[in-house]
């Protein structure tokens, strides 16, 4: 944020198809930034193995049906029939809110705050997505799941999307999106 410490955060949102790495590419956002707050979703997936703890709040159904209810997301969505949810953002004064969510959280995010920015990224290649994919542990069938709804989400992402990028190395990744990030705080 700027010289005002009171001015509302800036959102950042990355967003784009399963297996691109954007869990990677926040941690080293939020790991070389500390002026990034990362939000913690709630999810009903189960943990997978070798998962960590912090990856989300998991929970059930009912508690996250709960939440919903007492209006406590900012935005939630069932992805392949579980419940995903950023809880309203609370950053610590002075940061920037940093959201990893599928494409139609994205999509509600960026009508409740039209401001806010959306970097969508790209697999360099359908080959490289469905090895990170398949590379997760996930059942057979969740993984073809996975697959073609990465294929329904690219289009719909790109159109509503303020930067694309293709996550072909993650280190110039990372350097291309912190400076994307940058350059929207020196607009400000
Ligand atoms: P996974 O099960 O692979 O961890 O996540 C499935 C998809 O849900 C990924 O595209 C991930 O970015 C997205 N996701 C994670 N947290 C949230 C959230 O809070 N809201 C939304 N809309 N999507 C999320």
């Amino acid at each position: 944020m700027g010289a005002d410490p009171a001015a509302a955060p800036r959102i950042f949102i990355v967003s784009g198809p399963g297996g691109v790495g954007k869990g990677t590419i926040v941690n080293a956002l939020v790991e070389r930034d500390p002026r990034l707050w990362l939000s913690r979703s709630w999810t009903t997936r189960e943990q997978r193995q070798g998962e960590r703890d912090t990856a989300y709040v998991f929970t059930d159904r009912e508690s996250f049906e709960r939440r919903i209810a007492a209006d406590g997301f900012l935005e939630w969505t069932n992805f392949l029939g579980n419940y995903y949810g950023t809880p309203t953002p609370d950053p610590v004064m002075g940061r920037d809110v940093v959201l990893e969510i599928e494409v139609d959280g994205a999509r509600q995010v960026k009508s409740l705050h039209p401001e806010a920015i959306l970097i969508f990224v790209l697999p360099p290649s359908r080959d490289e997505q469905e090895r990170r994919l398949r590379g997760r542990g996930d059942a057979p069938d969740k993984v073809s799941q996975r697959l073609q709804k990465a294929l329904d989400e690219e289009p719909v992402g790109m159109a509503i999307a303020n930067h694309v990028v293709i996550n072909d190395d993650l280190e110039r990744t990372v350097c291309e999106m912190m400076e994307i990030i940058g350059r929207h705080r020196g607009a400000a």
